[in-house]
């Protein structure tokens, strides 16, 4: 292992990781920023390592992302930050001050003049792992909520919007409120009768075109989900707007600030994207699906079942119903899948509702099978561990007792 090329043809970490004292965990949980994001395509990694020793200028590196950014979005300009949080922030802070550069110095200071207000449906207020309305409030932004969590309709919206609204942002996520809100072509419909340009959160979707399309007027992807990029944010769309949100480079941007790197490596990710065999990764996916179900198929109190994704990526997950007769609880199941040999990392945002998730998109080679194994291993276990049947309520005690 003495070229870099050897080391990612390996594909796997698995030395670093001993080397740091971390787990071999599997991710079948999805591309969770807790577990690292994705796993990088090799294209990636060798523009980060590549760029790494080079000294370039900055804003000609941001210029060719650009043009590589419309490429593959349809939009007229783009450009990389550290991520999809932060591209929120500063395209809502672009939408605010222009490119008026006085006012990108004094935010999150709103002066005279300024608009600042940001219209949500309620039901799209989600929490990503950081809450989306701090991503407003952070560069001097007013969040105004519209609707109900149950109900948005086109009145809500456009009573909302006054001569201070900078814009609106529009979520796509599985974390959001899945009905009874507005379409994305409703809701831009709603803002540009108005004036107002419509800002668009699809950080963990496939289609890098349809929310331009539908009526964006800027889209921001996360780099390092789907992509397989590094950790950034790619945002996209009207040039000026694309032009005032980059220059927050100038202001608030600073502390998210986006290396060399991570740029070249973005870059590589997108270019690969472009050619990536995706019919051929849904295969395997398929395959993996296949493998589990058939893996879960006699187990008792086990219920287990293919499902879209809820935000129409084309990906389908195995949902797993936990019944008494398992001798597990969902989140007692996941648990102990969790510390297992070698654990397993399952997709447990739903688990006090009694199920989980197997997502497919994050295995390495062969790892379908360890996790087939896995499953078995852990619903034959006897006895159960002390917490199978266990429902735990949420806790923030171990984040408080970081690093320790
Ligand atoms: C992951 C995610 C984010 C945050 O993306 P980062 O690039 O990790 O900052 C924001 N919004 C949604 C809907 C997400 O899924």
């Amino acid at each position: 292992m003495n070229s870099l090329d050897d080391v990612f043809a390996a594909g796997h970490n698995q030395t670093i990781r001993e080397r740091l004292g971390l787990r071999p965990i599997i991710n079948v949980s999805g591309t969770m920023t807790a577990l690292g994001a994705s796993i990088m395509v090799p294209e990636a990694v060798r523009a980060m390592a590549e760029i790494a020793p080079q000294f370039v200028e900055m804003d000609d590196l941001h210029r060719t992302a650009s043009a590589v950014v419309a490429r593959l979005t349809g939009a007229e300009a783009g450009f990389i930050t550290a991520s999809c949080a932060s591209g929120i922030t500063l395209a809502i802070a672009g939408a605010m001050t222009g490119d008026n550069l006085l006012a990108i110095e004094r935010l999150p200071d709103v002066t005279a003049g300024l608009k600042d207000e940001v219209i949500v449906q309620i039901g799209h207020m989600v929490s990503f792992g950081g809450n989306i309305d701090q991503a407003i409030r952070l560069c001097g932004g007013k969040v105004v909520p519209a609707g109900t969590v149950s109900v948005v309709n086109d009145y809500h919206v456009a009573e909302a919007i006054n001569e201070r609204t900078a814009a609106g942002l529009y979520v796509v996520s599985h974390h959001t409120v899945q009905y009874g809100m507005l379409s994305l072509p409703e809701f831009a419909a709603i803002c540009h009768a108005a004036g107002v340009p419509v800002i668009v959160d699809a950080a963990s979707e496939y289609d890098l075109r349809r929310f331009l399309e539908q009526g964006a007027d800027i889209v921001i992807y996360s780099g390092h989900k789907f992509l397989g990029g590094p950790t950034t944010g790619i945002v996209a769309g009207r040039k000026t707007l694309v032009r005032a949100a980059f220059l927050q480079n100038r202001g608030i941007g600073r502390g998210m600030k986006v290396g060399k790197e991570s740029i070249a490596g973005v870059i590589a990710a997108l270019e690969a994207w472009e050619k990536r065999d995706h019919e051929g990764i849904r295969k395997r996916e398929r395959a993996a699906l296949d493998l589990w179900q058939t893996a879960l198929a006699d187990a008792p109190g086990i219920r287990a079942e293919r499902v879209p994704d809820p935000t129409d990526n084309p990906l389908d997950r195995l949902l797993v119903v936990v019944s008494p007769e398992s001798g597990y609880t969902a989140a007692g199941l996941a648990r102990a899948l969790s510390q297992a040999e070698p654990p397993v990392i399952v997709r447990n945002h739903e688990v006090e509702r009694g199920h989980f998730y197997l997502d497919p998109c994050n295995l390495h080679e062969g790892e379908a099978q360890i996790v087939a194994g896995v499953l078995k291993r852990v619903l034959d276990a006897d006895p159960r561990p002390d917490y199978a049947l266990a429902n735990p309520r949420k806790s923030s005690r171990s984040a408080l007792e970081w690093p320790d």
